[in-house]
């Protein structure tokens, strides 16, 4: 775990505040997209394919902080889209660092050399790095060559003027667990406070469909990754029973309302990663009017092959407090790399009729649970 201790102890007090008030749903991280423009075109993304009028609608400061605030979460993600486009972004992050939330400014990096002087370290404000992996990895994932060397130069700069840096990798079809552990390795050698590492989810809106792992094969990854790591200093930035979940160890549902979605849109439901669900005016509302039920590995197909940080991390977290010892035994030992796997969940919609909203949806699944 490379997160700070400060940052531990804010999100450990709000959690505890949060139990202690008897809340069912609260956010743990505020995914804030203001804009949904990139210069990139990578061919695992469901964000960028909207016509040219959503792509220019930007989120004014005034609404950015207004959803800090609605929302209230200890953290605050900002993806895209690329965030650094937009001309109001220094003064988004100040404002979110005066709140004394933590932000996550997540970049390709691209423009990040030409715009980090209009940022200040603080210990409330990480660059959150987009790297896929090594160097050819990367670039393939991102269909442009030359986005690693970039990247990484930023990554040196940022550290060498004292940024909290971290890197966001995302795994897709061809992974070798060996080409992964060393990429974290080298990762690791750059110095950065620590990594995020998720299987890539099977975007509807991606321009590439067959580039996503799905179901046992995570698991298999995975397992073959931390199997290597048991004798490395990886700082993956998760929860140990996340990461155990991801080796296919847990079984859980997701919680979407753990990482609400703020866009251009507005409140996005019921996550980040579904995108045709329908908005909510206000947080409020979207914790209000969301047919959470509706959702899930085994309830919805859209969520057949999830695994994402944005849905699992707050059910992993949300376990760690209720089973301490478990949580830490699972810290102490790390994920478990052999035996059984606990069962793929079974599809409950597989006998069902579609309804209108889904028709049009394959129902074959593949079994399991980005
Ligand atoms: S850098 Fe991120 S937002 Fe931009 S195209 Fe790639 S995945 Fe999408
Ligand atoms: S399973 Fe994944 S895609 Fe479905 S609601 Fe949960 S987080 Fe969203």
């Amino acid at each position: 775990m490379g997160v700070p201790l400060r940052q531990q102890l804010a999100v450990g007090s709000y959690l505890i505040k949060q139990k202690l008030k008897g809340a069912k749903k609260y956010p743990l991280v505020l995914m804030l997209e203001p804009l949904f423009r990139c210069n990139l075109a990578c061919a695992g993304c469901g964000k960028i394919d909207y016509p040219d009028d959503i792509l220019d609608k930007r989120l004014s400061v005034e609404e950015c902080l207004q959803a800090v605030d609605e929302c209230d979460a200890p953290m605050v993600s900002i993806p895209g889209g690329e965030p650094l486009i937009h001309k109001d972004m220094p003064a988004i992050v100040e404002g979110i660092v005066a709140r004394k939330k933590f932000v996550y400014l997540c970049t390709n990096a691209l423009l990040l050399k030409k715009k980090i002087d209009d940022y200040k370290p603080s210990p409330y404000l990480t660059f959150s790095i987009h790297l896929d992996g090594n160097k050819e990895r990367h670039d393939a994932s991102v269909c442009q060559d030359g986005v690693f060397d970039r990247a990484v130069e930023a990554i040196k700069l940022a550290l060498d003027k004292g940024f909290r840096v971290t890197i966001n990798c995302t795994l897709f079809q061809g992974e070798q667990a060996k080409e992964v552990a060393e990429f974290l390795d080298y990762a690791m050698e750059l110095g950065v406070e620590g990594i995020t590492i998720a299987p890539g989810f099977s975007y509807e809106r991606a321009p590439q469909q067959d580039i996503f792992i799905k179901g046992r094969d995570v698991k298999e990854l995975f397992r073959g990754i931390f199997k290597i790591g048991k004798n490395r200093k990886w700082k993956l930035n998760h929860s140990s029973l996340y990461l155990d979940f991801l080796a296919g160890n847990q079984s859980y549902n997701c919680t979407p309302w753990g990482n609400p979605t703020r866009n251009v849109f507005g409140w996005q439901k019921p996550c980040y990663l579904l995108s045709d669900e329908g908005y909510a005016e206000t947080f409020q509302q979207l914790l209000d009017e969301t047919p959470w039920e509706k959702y899930g590995t085994s309830k919805n197909p859209k969520c057949a092959s999830c695994m994402a940080h944005c849905g699992y991390e707050a059910t992993a977290v949300e376990d760690m407090m209720k089973n301490p010892i478990k949580g830490l035994l699972t810290a102490i030992r790390g994920p478990k790399t052999e035996g059984d796997m606990v069962p793929e969940p079974v599809p409950v919609y597989a006998n069902e009729k579609p309804s209108s909203g889904l028709a049009g949806i394959p129902i074959t699944v593949e079994a399991m649970d980005s």
